[in-house]
């Protein structure tokens, strides 16, 4: 199948060159086997980009080659040995004032939630580096994410008690310490960033301090093998006795597993009477754990509960304002509020979206304005609850053809511009019902018959032409439906 993949590729380059030979750079033929291509992507930056823009035409080459409908199998490998194109020895750098590693090197690979080898492998290398010479997150030697320390958290109203609560178990600041501190809060709103802010900053101020960091999920694991392997003895001596702060992540994911629960409640309970500090995540309040014994429950309950909630505008806006000064990106006031508007409930999603940014502006050589923030953002974001609008069209059409409204909305008949041109204006009659008159003042006061013929144009391309069908299933995924 090696032929047929050759084949196809060297077509697609020959038919979109543009960047090709630096996304695919990161990007490696892993096999096509019963008409599934297996595909390995340095990031999920680079898996997403590809999806979206080459692989519409790449499985309609292999499927007239092949005859066969295509599924795509991706994973995600930070180290590619043979990726389909060679590396550019000169990657082209922005124009603008930020500056950003290229996709090949991922900017937040997941926390590491556990110790051992139970743990989900990181997916950076070791020792590697992003430009300007800042460390990559990786797990330090604990298992604690380096780049989850106090210093890095903003403190709103939304989060100041667990943030406090957080210095207090780990011998900080002034409030007293409870034991368990029980974290609880939704998703990406900072509850395994404040847990590993405690291990941290204990390592710190007491270095010979045995600080265990492990996920519900790999307890449970751990805790599996080691019946199985008849160690439990090994066990018990790491989770009880070679213990002095215990960090657990995610404990609603104890849920329903007795046998665990049950080991550790015994773990909790040899800990706590030893005055050992515990602290835990989930992201439920102790009462609302589902399969948790009553037991488990109340003693969650016997130190503090504290909640994490969703950040306001403010503190998002400081969020975002953190992120970039420690990635080193120069972004402006207006596009940090703008992501701040944008993204309301997951801190997480904030900053995908901002690393998003910037890696596109990187990638395409375009600096971080306001109008290009915008583009992406309207491509990243789920379709929203008001529709879609003239301008949103625009934004998105150029974001996927990479070009300035003003170009679309202009005069230019270069072929590239004339059919992104005519997609947009065939959306908008699509979506929007725009009447023609409508859409000729839209795009650049052009003559009613003119943007009827770029619709008819679409309509009749549509049923022959792949690469278009492509291109007008991912705009219209983004525009969402
Ligand atoms: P959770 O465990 O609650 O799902 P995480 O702790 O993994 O969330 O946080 C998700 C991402 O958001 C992390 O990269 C974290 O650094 C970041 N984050 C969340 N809250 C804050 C905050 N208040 N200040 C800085 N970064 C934050
Ligand atoms: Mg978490």
């Amino acid at each position: 199948m090696q032929d047929v993949w050759d084949a196809a590729i060297a077509e697609l380059r020959g038919k979109m060159p543009g960047s090709f030979d630096r996304w695919f750079s990161s990007v490696q033929f892993d096999g096509l086997t019963d008409g599934v291509l297996q595909l390995r992507a340095q990031n999920a930056f680079v898996r997403d980009f590809v999806s979206d823009h080459y692989l519409p035409t790449l499985k309609e080459k292999l499927r007239e080659r092949t005859g066969l409908t295509i599924d795509v199998a991706w994973s995600i490998d930070g180290e590619l040995a043979t990726p389909v194109s060679a590396r550019p020895s000169d990657p082209p750098r922005p124009e603008g004032r930020i500056s950003v590693p290229p996709p090949a090197t991922p900017m937040f690979p997941e926390p590491i939630p556990a110790t051992n080898g139970h743990a989900p492998v990181a997916t950076t290398h070791p020792g590697a580096t992003v430009e300007g010479g800042a460390p990559v997150a990786r797990p330090s030697p604990e298992g604690l994410n380096s780049k989850y320390i106090f210093a890095n958290f903003v403190v709103g109203t939304s989060n100041e008690l667990a943030h406090a609560a957080a210095m207090a178990a780990a011998g900080a600041g002034s409030v007293r310490r409870y034991n368990p501190l029980f974290i609880c809060g939704g998703t990406g709103l900072g509850k395994t960033h404040l847990l590993h802010a405690v291990g941290h900053h204990l390592h710190q101020s007491r270095p010979g301090c045995r600080i265990v960091v492990v996920s519900a999920e790999a307890f449970t694991n751990e805790f599996i093998a080691a019946i199985a392997a008849k160690e439990m003895d090994a066990f018990r001596t790491r989770y009880r006795t070679q213990c002095d702060l215990l960090l657990m992540d995610d404990v609603h994911n104890l849920a329903g597993r007795e046998q665990t629960q049950e080991e550790f409640f015994h773990t909790f309970n040899a800990l706590h009477s030893a005055d050992k500090q515990i602290v835990l995540t989930s992201d439920r309040y102790p009462h609302e754990l589902e399969r948790t014994t009553e037991r488990l429950v109340s003693r969650f309950t016997w130190g503090l509960v504290a909640d994490v909630q969703v950040p306001q505008l403010e503190t998002r806006v400081a969020i975002v304002r953190k992120k970039a000064q420690l990635e080193q990106l120069d972004i402006d006031d207006e596009v940090a509020v703008l992501l701040a508007q944008a993204i309301r409930s997951n801190v997480r999603e904030l900053e995908g979206a901002l690393i998003r940014l910037a890696a596109q502006a990187s990638i395409l050589g375009r600096r971080i304005d306001l109008e290009f923030a915008r583009g992406v953002l309207a491509a990243a974001l789920p379709a929203r609850a008001a529709p879609v609008t003239v301008e949103d069209v625009v934004r998105v059409v150029c974001h996927h053809f990479n070009l300035r409204s003003s170009d679309l909305l202009g005069k230019d008949r270069h072929r590239s511009v004339a059919q992104a041109r005519h997609v947009a204006i065939y959306l908008c009659r699509q979506r929007l019902k725009c009447s023609y008159p409508e859409l000729g003042r839209h795009f650049g006061h052009r003559d009613h018959t003119s943007v009827m013929h770029a619709v008819k144009k679409v309509e009749a391309l549509k049923a022959t032409d792949p690469d278009l069908r492509g291109h007008l299933d991912a705009i219209e995924r983004k525009l969402g439906s």
